[in-house]
């Protein structure tokens, strides 16, 4: 059998535990899992390409089954060419819902052979994101548990000096 492989597309300005348990559950379904970090993020990204990636490929372990890298342009295509049948994202709430309907179909359109699969969110991780978890930690909250902890360290690290990558 041929085997399978799956790209799960995202910013991961930082990874998340949300995240981890996407690519996780999409490794019960796929056989390799291409985690594929977007070039085309906004400018205020708390971490460069270069770290993000790097974060990635720390808390995966070096699982053989993943590989961690950076797209720019369609993801359609970006897909096609690494020989992957599908693109995984997570749904949090149903306000990512939408968005997510109009992309899939987008996509689909794009390229027919290319299907979205969704995985519902883990009830442990559903209400977070990369996003919240940099403002809560900007203002010294405590994000432990909903990242790893070089995440966390990296985030203590960048919030301290202040800096974002430009
Ligand atoms: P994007 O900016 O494309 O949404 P993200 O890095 O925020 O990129 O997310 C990448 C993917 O991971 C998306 O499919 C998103 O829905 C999913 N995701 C992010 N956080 C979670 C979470 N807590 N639970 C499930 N899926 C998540």
């Amino acid at each position: 059998m041929s085997k399978r492989s799956a790209v799960i597309p995202g910013s991961f300005d930082p990874i998340t535990y949300g995240h981890l348990n996407i690519i996780e559950r999409a490794l019960e379904i796929f056989d390799q899992v291409h985690v594929g970090v977007a070039v085309n993020v906004s400018k205020n990204a708390l971490f460069s390409m270069d770290e993000r990636i790097a974060l990635i490929e720390e808390v995966c372990g070096g699982d053989p089954r993943i590989t961690v890298g950076a797209f720019e342009g369609l993801l359609v295509n970006h897909a096609a060419e690494r020989g992957a049948t599908a693109l995984v994202r997570g749904l949090r709430a149903v306000s990512d819902f939408e968005y997510e309907f109009q992309m899939a179909h987008m996509n689909r359109k794009l390229n027919p052979e290319i299907e979205t699969v969704f995985l519902m969110a883990g009830e442990e991780y559903f209400y977070v994101s990369s996003k919240l978890v940099k403002e809560v930690a900007s203002l010294g909250g405590d994000v432990e548990g909903l990242v790893p902890p070089v995440v966390l360290e990296r985030l203590r690290e960048r919030l301290l000096t202040g800096e974002t990558e430009a």
